[in-house]
This record gives C-alpha cells, structure tokens and sequence, in this order.
C-alpha cells in the first residue's frame, strides 16, 4: 500500500484535486499528518468521513512496524529494527546529545537513518557491505525511521543523520523527495545544518546532492589517503578514485555552508601507519575538511584488527600536528557513531545490549 508521508504539499494539492477536493483539504491533512503526528485517518476529524474512507483504502500513515528495541547498557543509544510492508527489515539509531554539547550544531535528540536495505558499494570493513544490496528505501520509509524514533523516544528528533544502512547518494530521488519533506516548515521543520548525508564518494550523487541547493552537512567516508590504499578498502575508488572524488568535493565547497567532515576509520596495517596520516593531512588542509577518526569495529567474518590505543592517538597526533581539526572516537564498540557501519551484524554481536521486543509501535 501506498505512505501518504511521501507527500508534499503539492502532491496532497494535487492527490486530493484528483479526487475532487478543494486545495485546503490538503493544508487539514498536512496538518494532521506532520503536526498532530496522526497515524490513523480516522482521527482526522475536521476531514469528511467519506474523504477519510477513500484515504484509509489506498494509504498508509506509518510504513514500518518496529519489531526490536535495544538499548545500550550504558542507556545512551538505543537501536531500533523496523520491518517494512514487504517484510525487509532496516535498522536506525537513536543517539541523545551529549552532556554540554553546545554550539550552532547543538540538539537535542540526533537519529541515524538508513537509506538502503544492504549495499551496493561492498566497502570491505562493513557489514551492510557485506549484505549485498537488496532494494532503496522508498521517501516514506526514510521519514517512518523518524516517526517511529519520535514515539520510541518520547520526544522530537531534531538531528539526522544518514549513516545508517547503504548509501544515500545512490538512493538520490528517494534521498531528496524526503529531504524536502524533513526541511519544509509545515511537516518536519529540520533545518539543512542539522542534517548529515555520509557518502563513499559518490561523484555524480555529490554533483546532484550540490545542485539540491541547501546547506546540508556532509560526512565523506573516506577511509584511504592514496588511491592504492583506499581501493583494497573501498571498490568504490576505482569507479571514482580520490582525482574525481577530490575536485568534486572542492566543488561543493563553493556552495557548500560547512566544513566537510573526512570519516576515516583506523584499521591496523592498512591505513594507519604515519606516512598515511600525513597523506590524510594534505588531504584535509587541501579541502579546509576536518577529520572524524572511528577506530575499526570489528564486524564477525572479517579479517581486519583495531589498531592499539597508541598507534590511533599517534595518528591522531601526527593529524593535529599538521594544523588538522581531529576528532576521535575510541569506545570500544558502544559509540553508534562509529558503529553505524556495522549494522544488521552489531545487533547480535554486541554484548552489553539487551533486546526488547515491542510487538507494535505503541498508538500515541
Ligand atoms: N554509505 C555511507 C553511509 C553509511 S556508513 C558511507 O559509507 O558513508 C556510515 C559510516 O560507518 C561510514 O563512514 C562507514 O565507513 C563507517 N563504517 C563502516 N563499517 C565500519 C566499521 N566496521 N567500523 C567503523 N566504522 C565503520
Ligand atoms: Fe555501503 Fe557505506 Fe558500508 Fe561502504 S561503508 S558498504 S558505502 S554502507
């Protein structure tokens, strides 16, 4: 069956033209969708029931069921598996802020989303990679991870960011048909600045994500500072290797409003020797980035190690000692940040988290 949330408030106009329904009826059902939350038409009472009905027989309000809840042991984060209609299940994150996390980028309840069942890009360190690629995630389904999150939570999330399951920018029309509904004012009114698009490098994906014209955050995973390094981790650099994915990136610097974040995971004897981390630097300093450092995750199957705590702060010194905006996060695992890549697979893996199960999402 058909999500209503994929709707804009064009096509609501339009939807409800067709059948027969004058222009304001859609700012009614907008407001009943977005404002109040709604997740049935019947409770839609200024609508007429006859226009309800119809509604009700060819659209949903609430595309996913969520069918686990898990909470980290230290209550922080919390993990959420949704199934969709077709019985595919996504998972997404629920990351509170940070005890005096201040600044611009301040908020309040931050939510990772997955775009993808699986991926396409197989990055070799990642367990979606490792899922293969099953099928996008429709626009609704990308918004119903920010509804069912909401309820979940018990509040508003105000923070989004796209480092969940598979790669946004090869989801590009579903990516920017919910962008524009996460953004608009009269449904979820978060602003660009609080949203986050991580991609592998995805050189037209970029182009088009510039051309969308609004000053979102971006995340690249990065991963190699040489194109030898970065494509034995990363299939995607042979497609794009770091001589387009580079000049793009200046690309969008001249529109872009933020710095880019360049997401480099640590993974021993392959990219975290020193000459790499002065690569990283020159990289860094050429595109005004800052570097996110993510000590591996082991994912079960894979062959590679965590580097020692020495050798990542040696790395992260070398950065620092070039004049490179670093940040590291070293938590054994827990930090969903650095996890997001080891979805599907983590969720057993990790100890320390209990798994609840929730038969439905509970009716507000
Ligand atoms: N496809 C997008 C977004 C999802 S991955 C992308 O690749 O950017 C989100 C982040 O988790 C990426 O930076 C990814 O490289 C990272 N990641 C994947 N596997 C990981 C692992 N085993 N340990 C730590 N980070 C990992
Ligand atoms: Fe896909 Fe990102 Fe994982 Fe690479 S790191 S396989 S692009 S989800």
């Amino acid at each position: 069956m058909d999500c209503l949330l994929e709707y804009s408030r064009d096509a609501l106009v339009e939807l409800l033209a067709g059948m027969g329904h004058k222009p304001f009826r859609a700012t009614q059902l907008q407001e009943w969708v977005w404002k109040h939350r709604a997740t049935s038409f019947e409770q839609m009472s200024n609508l007429p029931p006859a226009l309800r009905a119809e509604l009700a027989g060819r659209f949903c309000l609430r595309p996913l069921e969520v069918v686990e809840v898990s909470e980290s042991s230290t209550g922080s984060t919390r993990k959420f598996l949704s199934r969709m209609q077709d019985g595919h299940l996504v998972e997404s994150v629920i990351i509170p802020a940070a005890v005096g996390q201040g600044g611009a980028h301040s908020s309040r309840l931050t939510l990772c989303v997955s775009s993808q069942v699986g991926c396409a890009f197989g990055c070799r360190f990642c367990a979606s990679g490792l899922l293969g690629f099953t099928r996008n995630l429709t626009a609704s389904e990308i918004l119903g991870q920010i509804l069912a999150a909401e309820q979940i939570a018990g509040e508003r999330v105000d923070n989004l960011v796209f480092m969940g399951m598979g790669e946004p920018l090869a989801n590009m029309d579903n990516l920017l048909a919910a962008l524009t509904i996460i953004m608009d004012q009269q449904s979820l009114n978060i602003g660009a600045r609080h949203i986050t698009i991580s991609t592998s490098g995805n050189v037209p994906g970029l182009r088009r994500l510039a051309e969308f014209g609004r000053p979102l955050r971006l995340a690249v995973s990065l991963h190699g500072a040489s194109d030898e390094v970065r494509s034995q981790v990363m299939p995607v650099n042979r497609k794009w290797p770091l001589g387009e994915l580079i000049p793009a990136l200046r690309e969008w610097n001249r529109t872009g409003k933020h710095m880019i974040t360049l997401e480099y995971i640590l993974i021993q004897d392959v990219n975290a020797m020193l000459p790499e981390a002065r690569k990283l630097a020159r990289i860094a300093r050429e595109l005004n980035a800052k570097v996110n450092l993510i000590p591996y995750n082991t994912v079960d199957g894979l062959p590679w190690v965590r580097p020692s705590e020495a050798d990542c702060k040696a790395f992260c010194r070398a950065l620092m000692a070039e004049k490179v905006p670093v940040t590291m996060r070293y938590e054994k695992g827990h930090d969903i940040n650095a996890a997001c890549g080891q979805l599907r697979l983590r969720r057993t893996a990790q100890p320390g988290v209990a798994p609840t199960r929730v038969p439905k999402i509970m009716e507000k």
